[in-house]
């Protein structure tokens, strides 16, 4: 039977940032990914300013910059005719006063190309985690399969679920979940990007449709917020080209291509999930991420929150596997750093589902007019103390994490420029 120290099952990234910053402390990581690439849609784009200075503080600055990427300076919807600016993130402290819009697998190659160069790191794709290993009332590793169909098992001291909202791990292990109710579902697709397009976001909110537009340099990914549960009601009975003519009623740049989206093929149907696990850990057994905490996608801040977990997790856990005296208080430690962060931030997400997207959704408002909006958007954008809250949540979230000791590496020098003469 093989055997690793850390097993980290799903390579999202959660998943990537722990096994990083484990295998920058020596220790024995393998990162089990389902999947034979990171090339997948479904994924949200966006790199939050404590990320951002989390990479920084990783050396990986240089790399990052390289990666295509736009900047979100702040967010504004077209209502009535006018754009009126719902958030700006240049009054939130520290460095990174955006978000980066970066193509997650963009972010996740590079994230295990500089995994790759630890000499105790092992990424294996296309391996999916099936089941728990058992060795008396501990979890010691886990089952797994390739795409090929093999099947074998891996022994761990420490097995981390990062395998997202669908968790095999958490399931198996029997942790109970506390779920709540989300009133959306969201349609995904694409429609070409012009050069002469606005970058980085574009909300859209009209009679008939909400979505975000996430600008992916040729195409724009949109995410189409429908009612929970009416994609069977609807698919196939409305005329697919109606998504793309509803948005560009408030987006009139788009009336060149309403016909872009042409087949129900084309429309993914995502389902939102808001749940949290009571505990998040058994003995030998670890959940951080969506695994822990489903998110929804409201705000963009899951991606930034599976991260903070997996950097606050590393700091603790890494001393104690390296002495071999791993308890599951230790693991429980992870939860309490982790714990009121997640709370905060799915409270938030609770308050915009409940207050801004469920009448959106529902067609109950007027988007002619601002002060027809729901009121926690007028009271909001209105009162500036209220104003600057989203904004630093969203951006930072509640408790930002910085990378230990053992997995910072220096930022390399910028190359000289040599004057030409
Ligand atoms: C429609 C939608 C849009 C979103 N948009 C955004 C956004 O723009 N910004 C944002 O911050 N958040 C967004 N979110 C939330 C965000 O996607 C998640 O919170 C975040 O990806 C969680 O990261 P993770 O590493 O925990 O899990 P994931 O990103 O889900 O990664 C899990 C990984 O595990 C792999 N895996 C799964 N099962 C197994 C297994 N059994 N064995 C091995 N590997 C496995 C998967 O292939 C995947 O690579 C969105 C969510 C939805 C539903």
């Amino acid at each position: 039977m093989e055997s690793t120290t850390c097993l980290i099952a799903g390579g999202g990234p959660a998943g990537m940032i722990l096994g990083l910053l484990l295998a920058r402390a020596g220790i024995d990581v393998t990162v089990l990914e389902k999947h034979g690439d990171f090339l997948r849609d479904f994924r949200g784009d966006t790199v939050h300013p404590t990320t951002l200075e989390l990479l920084d503080e990783l050396g990986l600055r240089e790399e990052f910059t390289k990666l295509p990427q736009r900047r979100l300076n702040s967010v504004a919807v077209p209502i009535g005719g006018h754009m009126r600016t719902l958030a700006t993130f240049e009054h939130i402290p520290g460095r990174f006063k955006y978000i980066a819009m970066v193509p997650q697998w963009d972010l996740l190659d590079l994230l295990a190309q500089a995994a790759d160069t630890e000499p105790t790191f092992r990424l294996r794709m296309s391996t999916e985690a099936i089941d728990l290993l058992r060795e008396g009332g501990r979890i010691a590793g886990v089952r797994y399969r390739t795409e090929a169909g093999a099947t074998g098992e891996i022994r761990a001291d420490l097995t981390v679920a990062c395998d997202g909202r669908t968790s095999t791990l958490r399931n198996a292990a029997g942790l109970r979940v506390r779920d709540r109710p989300t009133p959306f579902d969201v349609w995904w697709t694409r429609i070409p990007r012009n050069g002469t397009d606005p970058a980085g976001a574009v909300p859209v909110l009209t009679a008939d449709r909400v979505a975000i537009m996430l600008d992916r340099g040729d195409y724009w990914q949109c995410a189409i917020l429908i009612a929970k549960g009416s994609d069977s009601t609807v698919r196939h009975r409305e005329p697919v080209t109606d998504i793309v003519r509803q948005m560009a009623a408030a987006v009139p740049w788009l009336a060149d291509r309403v016909d872009a989206v042409r087949s129900w093929d084309e429309v993914k149907l995502l389902e939102v999930k808001l749940d949290r696990l009571e505990r998040w850990h058994r003995e030998g057994l670890l959940c951080l991420g969506d695994a822990a905490h489903a998110m929804s996608p409201v705000g963009g801040v899951g991606i930034n929150l599976a991260v903070q977990d997996a950097v606050a997790a590393a700091r603790i856990l890494a001393p104690k596997l390296i002495s071999g005296h791993l308890e599951e208080s230790d693991l429980a430690r992870v939860q309490r750093r982790r714990g009121m962060a997640t709370t905060v931030v799915q409270g938030m997400q609770r308050v915009a589902h409940a207050r801004v997207i469920a009448p959106a959704v529902s067609g109950k408002v007027n988007v002619s007019n601002f002060d027809d909006m729901p009121l926690a958007l007028r009271v909001f954008r209105r009162i500036p103390v209220l104003r600057s809250l989203p904004p630093y949540l969203v951006a930072r979230g509640v408790r930002a994490e910085h990378a230990p000791e053992f997995a910072r590496r220096p930022v390399p020098p910028a190359p000289k420029v040599t004057k030409s003469r």
